[in-house]
């Protein structure tokens, strides 16, 4: 777990109107933050600092105390669950999972006993012989958190994770994204452009538009103002 501080974050694309303006916000070690605003307004940007996938033009980006502007991705020690969760569709459920952990080239015995904590959390151990075909919608949503949730990050990032969804499915899926986060009590930022989602997951939300950061408040605080 760590805190991830950002101080006067700006980016710019070419010599075009920032993407993002000044933005200084604190995300508490163990919270979950949600990033809300119109398209276009610089939530994926933000997220994309934060992980390292986009240079930040200027402002420093602290995860855990520490300045991580120069920190390549895979040394943030993040894990990021996009909206297109594609799982691998020629690989079991249990290797899907793995796949982090392979990569990482993580001992068999460990391997075996994160995925099996991790399918027991997502209620998929009586799926993890099963191929993604076989599944349902949301059995593949909680395959795909499984892989991004499988080692241990110090934050989550989100980008819209549950978009592609119907309406159904993105209902449960929020009470069980919601439900983990807490559980696990990961640091966490999500991106959303779904007032719903905004008021209902999260410790607090930051509004952003047009790269402004414009509040900052409990969902009640922000939704109750007149
Ligand atoms: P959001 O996630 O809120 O929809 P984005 O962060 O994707 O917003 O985009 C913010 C602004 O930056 C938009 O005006 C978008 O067109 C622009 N932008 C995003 N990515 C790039 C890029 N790679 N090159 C140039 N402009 C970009
Ligand atoms: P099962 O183990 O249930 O028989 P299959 O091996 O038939 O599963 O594959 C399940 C799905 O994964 C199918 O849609 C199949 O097309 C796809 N698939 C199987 N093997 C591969 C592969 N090597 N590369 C890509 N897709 C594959």
């Amino acid at each position: 777990m760590a805190a991830i501080t950002m101080k006067n974050i700006v980016k710019r694309y070419g010599d075009g109107f920032p993407a993002v303006q000044e933005v200084s916000l604190d995300v508490r070690d163990g919270e979950f933050m949600i990033l809300v605003g119109p398209s276009g307004c610089g939530k994926s940007t933000l997220l994309r600092m934060i992980v390292g996938l986009e240079d930040i033009t200027s402002g420093e980006m602290l995860i855990g105390g520490k300045v991580v502007n120069k920190v390549a991705p895979r040394e943030r020690n993040l894990s990021m669950v996009f909206q297109n969760y594609a799982l691998y569709p020629h690989l079991t459920v249990f290797e899907n999972i793995a796949f982090p952990l392979r990569l990482a080239k993580t001992p068999n015995e460990e391997v075996n006993r994160r995925v099996k904590e991790t399918a027991e959390l997502l209620e998929l151990t009586e799926h993890l012989d099963r191929k993604p075909s076989h599944l349902s919608g949301g059995q593949r949503q909680r395959v795909a958190m499984g892989r991004a949730i499988v080692r241990e990050a110090d934050a989550f990032l989100f980008d819209e994770p549950l978009s592609n969804l119907d309406a159904k499915l993105r209902g449960q899926m929020r009470t069980e994204i919601s439900r983990l986060q807490r559980r696990l009590g990961v640091t966490t930022v999500y991106v959303t452009h779904d007032q719903t989602e905004a008021m209902t997951l999260g410790d607090r939300v930051a509004v952003l538009r047009k790269g402004v950061l414009q509040q900052v408040g409990s969902p009640r605080a922000l939704y109750e103002e007149p």
